[in-house]
């Protein structure tokens, strides 16, 4: 399988800013450890590839974006977050989630989530992170993407997102997009690109669809904004990665506070403790709580 990228590109003279990416190995990873049910690697999959592209947006090396969806829906909630360079981690509370797909085989993503809070914090290394909080709007995750620019940024963009599987429920294409409008943009060019955006999200397994066709994410851009100039700026690959570590680990079983971390001790029995993101599995034994308790 081909690796995972994002394209940064512009577009109208600059007059737009937009970003496109293949991720199925991204979320295939993620299917894989986290054993999604079809529905669940759907809504997932949608996050992990919008937060790949919005990870790469961001200015500084250590910046770090997290995208957290709140919700009552069965799917009981999603969090995902990635880095300025398209590593991306995430997972679901309840990875198990069943909903019957409708009968063109679509999952019920947005009856998954049901309602809620989408959450963007952004870690820009100052004293407090950005957080702007928005309610969904749909559930779908790419039209909560949009209002959430919409209002909290005041940036106008159209978000696109999209997975396929296949009939044993491996991911086969994911992918997607998220265009922004500058200030200068004039009103001819926006009316456009809405005609052809609306064209594209009422069409089910676009993005997934152009891909099944062997075209890319640059392809999927040029198609996107078909009457302008597309200046494809930059290609950035994009991967799954979670960067726990024993060392990582212990500071945070170290920063549960000493009672805790004495009755550990007394207990006598090594603790196990998981990352939610990758999966792994880290065992601590009683000298090393003792020695974490210093
Ligand atoms: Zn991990």
């Amino acid at each position: 399988m081909d690796n995972d990228y994002i394209v940064r590109a512009s577009a109208a003279g600059h007059q737009l800013r937009a970003f496109a990416i293949t991720s199925r190995n991204i979320v295939e990873r993620a299917r894989q450890i986290h054993n999604t049910s079809p529905v669940a690697t759907d809504a997932l999959g949608r996050l992990l590839t919008a937060g790949a592209m919005m990870g790469s947006m961001m200015k500084g090396e250590n910046d770090l974006l997290t995208l957290q969806i709140e919700c009552g829906g069965a799917i009981g909630g999603i969090t995902v977050t990635a880095d300025v360079n398209a590593n991306v981690k995430g997972y679901v509370k309840n990875p198990a989630v069943f909903m019957p797909p409708d009968p063109q085989g679509k999952f019920d993503v947005p009856g998954a989530i049901g309602p809620g809070f989408l959450n963007v914090i952004k870690d820009m290394g100052m004293k407090e992170p950005y957080n702007g909080r928005t309610h969904l709007v749909s559930g779908g995750i790419a039209r909560d993407l949009t209002y959430y620019y919409a209002t909290s940024e005041q940036v106008p963009s159209a978000v696109g997102l999209g997975v396929l599987m296949d009939r044993d429920n491996f991911v086969r294409q994911a992918g997607g997009f998220i265009i922004q409008v500058m200030p200068e943009a004039d009103d001819g060019l926006i009316d456009s690109l809405e005609a052809s955006i609306n064209h594209i999200n009422s069409t089910t397994g676009f993005i997934t669809g152009l891909f099944e066709k062997g075209e890319s994410p640059e392809d999927l851009l040029r198609y996107i904004m078909r009457d302008t100039d597309v200046e494809i700026l930059e290609k950035i690959p994009a991967r799954y990665h979670c960067n726990c570590s024993k060392e990582r680990v212990s500071r945070a079983v170290a920063s549960l506070g000493q009672s805790d971390l004495q009755e550990m001790i007394k207990d006598g029995s090594p603790i196990e403790v998981n990352c939610q993101f990758c999966n792994s599995h880290y065992i601590f034994d009683t000298e090393e709580l003792k020695e974490l308790a210093g």
